[in-house]
């Protein structure tokens, strides 16, 4: 399955290409207060484990290359 579909479906989108989670980063891991996020160590990219979400954003914040948007839902903006 096409792996940008899996995560097109997730409030966390995290583009693979910008991710530098095989060069060692685990940022958005680490400050991510839920624990949903984890680094798929084959594609050496972050992606969104668990589909649950405060949308405090450090992880969209503290990102060193820009790689992770967070879809906030409407009714919370
Ligand atoms: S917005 Fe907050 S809860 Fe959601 S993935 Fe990022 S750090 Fe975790
Ligand atoms: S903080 Fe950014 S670069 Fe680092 S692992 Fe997460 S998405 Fe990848």
């Amino acid at each position: 399955m096409p792996l940008a579909k899996i995560s097109m479906s997730v409030p966390v989108v995290v583009n693979a290409e910008a991710c530098i989670a095989g060069k060692g980063c685990t940022v958005c891991v680490d400050v991510c207060p839920l624990d949903v996020l984890a680094i798929d160590k084959a594609l050496g990219a972050a992606y969104m484990k668990y589909d649950e979400c405060w949308y405090c954003l450090p992880c969209e914040a503290d990102c060193p290359t820009n790689a992770i948007t967070v879809n906030i839902p409407y009714l919370l903006r």
